[in-house]
């Protein structure tokens, strides 16, 4: 070894050892007589010391030529230091240094590689292996590596199996466009790469597995946002003879395991809330049950009293943010331009204030009356003090902007703690789901999850109200993972594709294997796959999961260090049989 010790391990009671240890120049500091260079590597920043009268004149000399950055080692004497930092872990000692080596001097970075950095989004990412140096960054990656062991061992520990499953497929769908790599051995004809291994872990279950998992990349090729990569990482899992409730059971086990853990946090039994509640009281699939704030409907008081836009609209319905009365009008502006954004889409809002005298003042006063609006604030059951804000329109796009309200009001009044987390089940999601584009149904997950079996008969009738054997994990808003028990007979598989607009030949074609599978002894199974990444970002407290990816991509979905995607050689694009019309 180059060293004796790492950086953040030297303390007091290692005074007078002669120690070798290996870094960066994090910090030099110049007083003359004096040099101090802090030196860092992945486990701290330990004080070196050079000094008049103690250390070698060409030394000091060699160390004030030091540049941040430069990779060095340096040997000497730990020493107690005079001024303590009590803020850092070595900060009891120095070492006097008596050798110097510059084991490779370094460029000035393009940024300062310190926990608050100069660093802009693009220069860090360009300089990734640099931005990874610094604190933060490194500790957002050590924490996702923690993730990562204690998933295998909680997993290993109930008898599940880890299974890689192929990268080089065919399409697998989960709703998004595939990334493809074409084949240069079969001009003509493209692998797929996975957007997920939900085939091959349902084959998985066929051959007897039982209980599979596996921490895997997926790739899906859609709109990127600060949620989503190209590529991404699952816990992907399956087991057999399971019923949703055992699911949810082992599942919420991991999930516990991890808060306890990583934040020492035991969380209670997870709640469970149906679609429909969830769509209906917070205007969202993945809701944020940190704070209430619960979605009132309104039609039938406000409608019928000559407000034309009230009364045009499929839903009309509010939210209550308790306390608001005293906002301004700068600060209710602020709030209807929120909801007009094109991201929103609201055409406006309406405003109820519940004045502490007990009056009322509306932005609909010239038809409602005192008696009216009294009538609204028992609906909400506002108190004086509080602020009733109202959307209206058509149910979807109405229920989607006062969900973005929502939770931009718990943004303002500090209703989301980021040490505060609220899990739940949300559960019987329909299966289908109509495209208007396409005029015809989708797979709201994917179309391998079975209906209820109480459901079944309405496939035919009513495609529409049948309800599916799946569930998503949301915690804080955040849809964490997903999955559902699975179809595992054959016909219904095939009745399934039939409802999904596949004629029978392309449902052959493209999963005739699954189906066939079928055939030969498929176990009932279900499971579910958890977004990784946004579980590191949960557990780091961040919105964007891009800290927690070593080498992530921009929104535009390149890697700007690596430069690509990029261009291909004329030889390459001929070996696989493409010609690029640009
Ligand atoms: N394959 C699904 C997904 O990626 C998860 C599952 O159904 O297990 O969302």
């Amino acid at each position: 070894m180059l060293r004796t010790y790492n950086c953040g391990e030297l303390r007091i009671q290692h005074a007078n050892e002669t120690v070798t240890l290996c870094g960066w120049v994090q910090k030099l500091r110049d007083k003359g007589g004096m040099v101090w260079v802090d030196l860092r590597d992945r486990y701290g920043v330990t004080q070196l010391i050079f000094q008049e009268g103690e250390t070698a004149r060409a030394l000091i000399r060699t160390a004030k030529t030091l540049g941040r950055e430069y990779v060095i080692q340096a040997s000497g004497t730990v020493v107690e230091r005079f001024a303590k930092n009590e803020n850092m872990a070595t900060g009891e000692i120095e070492v006097k240094v008596n050798k110097l080596t510059v084991l490779n001097p370094a460029k000035v970075p393009p940024f300062i590689i310190e926990d608050d950095t100069d660093g802009g989004d693009d220069l860090r990412m360009k300089y990734r292996y640099l931005d990874l140096r610094r604190n933060p960054v490194r500790k957002s990656l050590e924490l996702r590596h923690r993730l990562m062991q204690l998933t295998r061992s909680f997993l290993d520990d109930q008898a599940f199996i880890e299974v890689e499953t192929p990268v080089l497929i065919k399409s697998t769908p989960e709703g998004a466009r595939d990334f493809v790599v074409p084949s240069r051995m079969n001009h003509g004809e493209f692998y797929a790469l996975p957007q997920s291994p939900q085939t091959f872990k349902q084959l998985l279950m066929v051959s007897g597995f039982d209980r599979y998992f596996q921490i895997v990349k997926c790739f899906r090729d859609e709109d990127l946002r600060a949620d989503r990569q190209p590529e991404f990482t699952q816990i992907d899992c399956e087991m057999s003879f399971v019923t949703q409730e055992d699911v949810f059971e082992t599942f919420e086990g991991l999930i516990k395991s991890l808060f306890k853990h990583i934040k020492g946090i035991t969380l209670e039994a997870f709640p469970r809330m149906s679609y429909h509640e969830a769509m209906k009281t917070y205007g969202s699939d993945k809701p944020d049950t940190r704070f209430d704030m619960k979605f009132v409907e309104l039609n039938k008081v406000v409608q019928g009293k000559g407000f034309n836009v009230f009364d045009q609209a499929e839903l009309v319905v509010g939210i209550n943010a308790s306390g608001c009365a005293g906002y301004s009008r700068k600060q209710l502006d602020a709030l209807t331009d929120f909801v007009k954004k094109p991201q929103v889409g609201a055409k406006g809002l309406v405003y109820v204030k519940y004045n502490s005298d007990g009056s009322f003042k509306s932005s609909v006063d010239k038809f409602y009356g005192q008696d009216d609006l009294k009538a609204w604030a028992e609906k909400f059951e506002a108190v004086p003090g509080d602020l009733m804000l109202v959307l209206s329109g058509d149910i979807d796009h109405t229920r989607k902007a006062l969900s973005e309200l929502r939770l931009h009001l718990g943004d303002l009044l500090e209703l989301r703690d980021k040490d505060t987390f609220a899990p739940l089940w949300v559960v019987d999601f329909p299966l289908l789901e109509w495209d208007e584009e396409t005029q015809r149904y989708h797979a709201m997950h994917h179309p391998f999850t079975s209906p209820m079996a109480e459901d079944i008969p309405l496939l035919d009738t009513d495609p529409g109200k049948v309800r599916a054997n799946a569930y998503d994990m949301v915690v804080n808003g955040v849809e964490l993972g997903g999955g559902s028990i699975r179809i595992h007979n054959r016909d219904t598989q095939q009745r399934m594709f039939r409802h999904l607009g596949f004629s029978e030949a392309e449902a052959k074609s493209q999963f005739g294997f699954l189906m066939e599978a079928f055939e030969y002894g498929a176990p009932p199974h279900g499971g579910i796959a958890f977004g990784f990444d946004r579980l590191c970002a949960l557990f780091g407290g961040s919105d964007s999961i891009r800290d927690f990816i070593a080498f992530p991509k921009n929104n535009a979905g390149r890697d700007v260090m690596i430069d690509s995607p990029s261009v291909i050689a004329k030889e390459q694009l001929d070996e696989l049989g493409i010609a690029l019309k640009i």
